[in-house]
């Protein structure tokens, strides 16, 4: 089983303006067949199908513990699309199409069906299928075939990266490109340490120069081109070490390293805003952000000053409460009343 916990793996904030076209380009990573959605199922389901975990614990290690930060990666690229998207639709009356230029977009599933927001599908349209899942339950060809997707998919962030300027999305292909690498010379390792073949040497691996991107370089600079992480507190992912082990002879040589738990500089993600025009999250959203706000109040979940009637977590009127700054100068009426609202 699986737990949850409020961050996103890197820091990222809001881009300096929307790029829905680049958007749509960006879908393939999420769900093309070498995208996101592709690295977390293929482990995820080669992970539960696993023959003899216990006797081949090393390698079901290492297959498990990539899961789990693949699932992150889906979060990232998610959130770097619906960064991209924020604030691309402008308000207007209707009568006036102000969706007319969210209607030229290639993706109009974005506004359409997603109001403001990712799909699962690729950057043509086409949504992510199970059947880009490869799970043969032989260990060797899953190795193999996972050394290959790696392999793709940093290929295609690589041919990404060059289709947008946007912050958000170079940050996350830039971390993600030094993460493909890890995972591309992981699965290699494995390989080599059944097989005794020499798989970094088949392919150049990381296949494609790290170097030449500023954002993969700042991640890079701290060594996280060596590190695996287990994504769990209790050790029960540490015999990984078995493959992820000894010098990383294919980059600097420096020591390999495998961290219990989650990266350190795992952060509070962004709010992604309302908009109004396409009826996000609602078309009258201050009376939910009111209910939301006396339900808060109830559980005591965000602490609500006593007194203070026209308190809102989303009208940013105290620094303790984690909304507060990214929610600053947005319109809402909401307000706090001592008796609970009566829904109509
Ligand atoms: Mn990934
Ligand atoms: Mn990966």
């Amino acid at each position: 089983m699986f737990f949850r916990t409020e961050k996103l793996l890197i820091p990222l904030e809001k881009p300096s303006s929307p790029d829905p076209v680049g958007a749509a380009a960006i879908q393939e990573l999420l769900g093309g067949k070498f995208g996101e959605m592709s690295t977390l199922n293929n482990y995820l389901h080669q992970s539960f199908g696993f023959k003899e975990k216990k006797k081949l614990k090393p390698f079901y290690d290492l297959i498990a513990s990539i899961t789990t930060e693949e699932l992150g990666h889906v979060e990232l690229i998610s959130t770097a699309i619906n960064l991209m998207l924020e604030d691309s639709v402008k308000p207007g009356e209707p009568v006036d199409a102000p969706l007319r230029e969210a209607a030229e977009q290639r993706n109009t599933h974005h506004t359409i069906v997603g109001g403001g927001g990712h799909q699962v599908m690729d950057s043509m349209g086409h949504f992510w299928s199970g059947q880009h899942v490869f799970s043969s339950g032989n260990l060797v060809t899953d190795l193999l075939h996972n050394f290959f997707l790696e392999t793709g998919a940093r290929m295609h962030k690589h041919r990404c990266y060059q289709m947008t300027t946007n912050e958000a999305a170079r940050n996350v292909i830039g971390y993600l490109m030094v993460r493909g690498g890890v995972h591309q010379a992981a699965y290699a390792l494995a390989l080599r340490k059944i097989t005794g073949v020499e798989v970094t040497k088949m392919l150049p691996t990381p296949n494609l120069d790290d170097s030449k991107i500023p954002e993969a370089r700042k991640w890079q600079a701290i060594g996280s081109h060596r590190k695996l992480y287990t994504f769990s507190e209790k050790g029960e992912y540490s015999d990984v070490a078995g493959v992820w082990s000894g010098p990383a002879d294919w980059a600097d040589g420096e020591e390999l390293e495998v961290l219990q738990g989650a990266p350190e500089y795992a952060a509070d993600g962004p709010v992604i805003g309302e908009c109004p025009t396409l009826f996000s999250p609602d078309y009258a959203p201050e009376e939910i952000y009111e209910i939301a706000a006396q339900l808060m109040q109830k559980g005591g979940v965000s602490p609500l000053q006593p007194g203070d009637g026209k308190h809102s977590r989303f009208q940013g009127s105290t620094p303790d409460s984690p909304g507060a700054t990214q929610q600053e100068g947005r319109k809402t009426t909401a307000t706090i009343n001592d008796k609970p609202k009566k829904k109509k």
